[in-house]
């Protein structure tokens, strides 16, 4: 007799303030209740399906994070100086995210959605190329920083709630997630409310770290060459703190998840050498 499952979870209670309920042994990317723990880090469990073979820490973020008092809200003059601090960097990778999106779409009067906006300042770039931008963006701090530094208002509802997936429905012509598909709560779901507000024909662009590159098979090795005991690698991968990385696709994976809700891929822009072990993908929706 087959073992009875549990009631599949709905929307409100994988993706509420509930999050911390989830069971993980049901895999976040193909549903099937087939994950069990894998890799024991110091400060988190990376749990693997069996059936897609998915790796995804036991943390889920409260959302919404932002209750009275929170300090992610105060954008005091030290976190000022840690954001901006770390801009230059971000910069020069979100020009060249900025060329690549040219390289598909007219930006000039196309409406644009930024999700996981940080600080504002891929919005801000495709507001100077003449988009019409919109910006989501959890974290109040961020926000703040935003409103302070481009002058952006950017929405700390995220992409799943009514205002984005009624008020928005077929509506962009762009939406980006830059940084920021490791970092959500349920990646599939997030790209489905993606894919809702977007208009037929509208343009995905995604960047996120690559599992099946070197540095992954690296710390995989090392956990399993020291019987668990170096888990340091592994560890700088995952982190069960706010907004931190929660998991890790190959780009099989990946791949399979954006076709499966509908887009077509584009191209794939990725290298197993890469040192940041990111990969690309420009997606399209019919
Ligand atoms: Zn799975």
């Amino acid at each position: 007799m087959p073992q009875e499952k549990p009631a599949e979870p709905s929307r409100e209670e994988t993706s509420g303030v509930q999050g911390s309920g989830y069971d993980f042994s049901r895999c976040k990317l193909c549903a099937a209740y087939a994950s069990h723990p894998k890799y024991q880090l110091e400060k988190t469990t990376v749990y693997a399906c069996a059936a897609c073979g998915f790796h995804f820490i036991d943390h889920l973020d409260c959302l919404p994070c932002e209750s009275p008092g929170d300090a992610t809200k105060t954008l005091d003059r030290r976190a000022r100086e840690y954001i901006e601090g770390r801009l230059p960097a971000s910069e020069k990778q979100l020009r060249k995210n900025l060329l690549l999106v040219k390289r598909h779409i007219a930006l000039s009067g196309a409406h644009c959605l930024d999700i996981g906006a940080g600080a504002g300042l891929f919005a801000h770039l495709l507001a100077e190329a003449g988009a019409v931008v919109q910006g989501i963006e959890p974290q109040g701090v961020f926000r703040e920083f935003a409103r302070q530094r481009f002058d952006l208002a950017l929405n700390g509802e995220t992409i799943d709630a009514r205002h984005w997936q009624q008020g928005f429905a077929g509506f962009f012509d762009v939406v980006t997630l830059w940084d920021v598909f490791e970092h959500v709560n349920l990646p599939a779901e997030t790209l489905q409310d993606a894919y809702n507000v977007m208009k037929p024909g509208g343009w995905l662009f995604l960047d996120t770290p690559r599992r099946d590159a070197l540095f992954y098979r690296i710390s995989e090795w090392s956990y399993r060459l020291s019987g668990g005991a170096n888990s340091r690698l592994l560890g700088s991968l995952y982190s069960p703190l706010p907004f931190r990385h929660k998991q890790i696709f190959t780009l099989r994976q990946l791949r399979t998840l954006v076709e499966r809700i509908g887009f077509s891929v584009t191209s794939v822009h990725s290298s197993f050498f890469q040192p940041h072990n990111r990969m690309v993908l420009v997606c399209r929706k019919p």
